[in-house]
């Protein structure tokens, strides 16, 4: 048996109809890009995340740069990052000249709250928080580590599409939730898409404007912006996948369960949720010391493993010039070398996973 770590094409199978429909109302309309349908969406987005306000744009990175951007911060600023996170979150600072400060994860995958104050100096402006493979961080203590020192929270949840920390959806605790919907993720377009939620309205109509060239009224440019604009294909069939988010989110549980209770092999660490959090499973990540050897005899069984991800930012050559080592934070390093991501997706089928239960279950060293 072969088993891939995504098969796309069978989320759309599942909708098939409706997203041809929305296809064809986009292509018959006329109008291409920010209108109705992006509209439309931005209403049901900023409603299902329970916000005000909703900026459609064109991906998660650039959620995460323009919000950076702003809140005005820039050279000389520092954000405080989780050092395990996925590398766009640290480009979201870097790319507008502030400096990331890493701060290790705790045994959730997440940052751990009890690590951030002494990362803070009196140079930092925001902390950035990644609800890493689907599982909502710890938030109402990170919200209160930045209401006591004056510190934005701004939330990647690229990977967290309906998670929620306490009962409160991820994406809400800060001034910027910031989402891709980049096809693999929970909610995932047909092409590049992301947005920022947000309940502030000067922040919002200040992305709408940055996400547009800089202009609320064509060709009077009030600020140097650039061109993150979504489209109204994507909007039309974001809005079918939104639509049935709740069941595949509810899918990726039910398989997370599945692996929870079907995996039994000692040398096989299996993920953990937080009390109060939830997990919408984005990935199912495992840690196993022999990492590379699992990873291979799974590939050789016909199943395709993945990590998230093999090299930290700290380490990562464009991040060169801000003078880390290997050895500065020990514990991401060791998640790097020790995490394998596990297939898990709409559609899979339970043979599919039953067999990958069973190959990882056979594996010893
Ligand atoms: C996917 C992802 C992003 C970037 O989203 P794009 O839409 O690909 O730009 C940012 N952060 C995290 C944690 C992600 O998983």
């Amino acid at each position: 048996m072969q088993v891939k770590c995504n098969v796309l094409d069978r989320q759309f199978q599942m909708y098939q109809k409706e997203y041809e429909q929305a296809a064809l109302r986009v292509l018959r309309s006329g109008w291409y890009v920010l209108g109705n349908e992006v509209e439309q969406f931005e209403k049901e987005f900023a409603r299902f995340t329970g916000r005000k306000y909703c900026v459609g744009l064109n991906s998660g990175l650039d959620a995460l740069i323009m919000s950076v951007r702003a809140l005005g911060i820039g050279s000389g600023d520092e954000v405080i990052v989780q050092a395990n996170t996925y590398i766009a979150t640290v480009l979201g600072i870097t790319e507008n000249g502030a400096t990331p400060v890493f701060v290790e994860p705790d045994e959730y995958f997440n940052i751990d709250a009890n690590k951030i104050e002494q990362a803070i100096t009196d140079k930092t402006k925001a902390i950035m928080v990644t609800h890493l493979y689907g599982q909502a961080s710890e938030m109402t203590r990170i919200v209160n580590i930045a209401t006591k020192h004056h510190l934005q929270v701004i939330e990647d949840c690229a990977q967290s599409h309906g998670a929620c920390f306490a009962g409160k959806m991820t994406g809400t605790f800060g001034i910027s939730g910031c989402f891709s919907f980049y096809p693999t993720k929970n909610l995932g377009a047909f092409g590049d898409a992301g947005a920022v939620v947000t309940d502030d309205e000067t922040f919002a109509e200040k992305l709408r404007m940055m996400r547009n060239y800089g202009s609320k009224i064509k060709y009077h440019n009030e600020i140097a912006g650039i061109n993150s604009r979504l489209d109204e294909m994507q909007a039309a069939l974001l809005r079918v996948k939104l639509s049935h988010l709740q069941a595949l989110n509810d899918e990726r549980k039910m398989l997370a369960q599945r692996y929870n209770e079907g995996i039994k092999n000692p040398i096989v660490w299996l993920p953990k949720v937080r009390e109060d959090a939830e997990s919408i499973y984005h990935q199912y990540v495992v840690k196993c010391m022999s990492r590379d050897f699992l990873q291979e005899s799974l590939e050789q069984s016909g199943i395709q493993t993945q990590i998230h991800y093999p090299i930290p930012p700290h380490l990562a050559q464009c991040y060169h010039f801000l003078g880390h080592k290997k050895g500065d934070y020990p514990i991401t390093e060791s998640y790097a070398d020790e995490v394998l991501s596990l297939p898990i997706y709409t559609g899979m089928t339970l043979e599919e996973q039953d067999y990958v239960i069973e190959k990882i279950n056979a594996y010893q060293i």
